[in-house]
């Protein structure tokens, strides 16, 4: 089963996380596999889908955020676009466009990076929005500050933390066909002292702090992802950590686990279909049946025919006031 771990590090400002996606992952890949009109997913962009998932998930625990946590690249290779979607309860849906051949050693810039100008976006779409509210969204390209390409996703995401968040963190990801798993490690913010004295002074604590971080940081990345999609939280923490003293949270599992959900529904492909508007869908049923639309995420195929059509433009409040000019 799919499980969260929390931990902190005893009178550290250093805090982390594991995630082991395991049903929540395989039935993204298996309602893929299952679909007919794109077949699986290559196993490189699985592999890197399944990274971006594990993060989603860890940068959604990580925050205290009432809305969901929209994880994309937006890809100039065979991968146009890959998204990741965690809702506040871990609730968690992915899905990729893929256009083309992708080899199964293709690296992250084969995939998403070909020209350099693939972009990584992070939205937090709050759940409850006032008027006019627009979801926070945070960029950062899938290069380095030397115009370098990143071949690991998870620079890309320490990258974003650094500059969106201010928050040093290092992620270890990985992800093969049964499990997406990743390892968080954040330095919490010190309650802005080193601000307070306008940098004339130096805060001998606040430096203490940043070595026992670069520390922890430096033990964390020593995590291969060999180990990560093979050993076990606890053989892990004590592998990387056995000379820190942790302090471990319950774990989320069972219920509380991060799980697979879609949030797609018959009345939400209603409203779609009315925003195309009464002319649009009769051009589609004067050549065929049903406006089928099948949803990106898990596959569920949505059928509407001259019927429901009628319907759906009939329920839609106000005049119409063109198709009465047509006859
Ligand atoms: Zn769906």
């Amino acid at each position: 089963m799919s499980e969260l771990h929390k931990f902190l590090f005893d009178g550290l400002p250093v805090r982390g996380m594991v995630v082991r996606l395991t049903d929540a992952w395989t039935q993204i890949l298996e309602r893929r596999a299952a679909n007919s009109d794109t077949g699986a997913y290559p196993e490189a962009v699985s592999n890197l889908l399944g990274e971006m998932t594990a993060a989603a998930v860890l940068m959604q625990a990580s925050i205290k955020f009432n809305g969901a946590l929209v994880l994309q690249i937006f890809g100039d290779g065979p991968v146009k676009l890959a998204v990741v979607e965690v809702q506040p309860d871990l609730s968690v849906r992915a899905t990729a466009t893929v256009l083309g051949v992708v080899a199964n050693e293709a690296r992250v810039s084969d995939m998403v990076n070909v020209s350099n100008q693939g972009r990584c976006a992070v939205t937090l779409d709050p759940q409850e929005k006032f008027a006019g509210q627009q979801p926070y969204q945070g960029v950062v390209p899938l290069h380095g500050d030397r115009g370098e390409k990143l071949e690991r996703f998870s620079e890309v995401l320490e990258h974003y933390m650094r500059q969106s968040e201010q928050l040093d963190t290092t992620l270890v990801l990985a992800a093969n066909g049964k499990l997406a798993a990743g390892l968080l490690i954040q330095r919490l913010p010190s309650g802005g002292v080193g601000n307070l004295s306008g940098g004339l002074s130096v805060d001998v604590d606040e430096i203490g702090r940043h070595e026992d971080y670069k520390r922890i940081a430096l033990l964390a990345s020593t995590l291969k992802k060999e180990e990560l999609l093979t050993l076990d939280v606890d053989t892990i923490l004590h592998r990387l950590f056995w000379e820190e003293r942790l302090l471990r949270f319950e774990a989320q599992a069972g219920a509380a686990a991060p799980r697979f959900a879609c949030r797609c529904s018959r009345e939400r492909v209603r409203n779609m279909i009315r925003s195309l508007g009464v002319e649009e869908v009769g051009d589609i049923l004067s050549e065929r049946e049903n406006v089928e639309v099948g949803c990106d995420f898990c596959g569920q195929q949505y059928r509407f025919d001259a019927v429901d059509a009628a319907q759906i433009f009939k329920a839609s409040a106000g005049p119409a006031p063109d198709s009465s000019l047509l006859h």
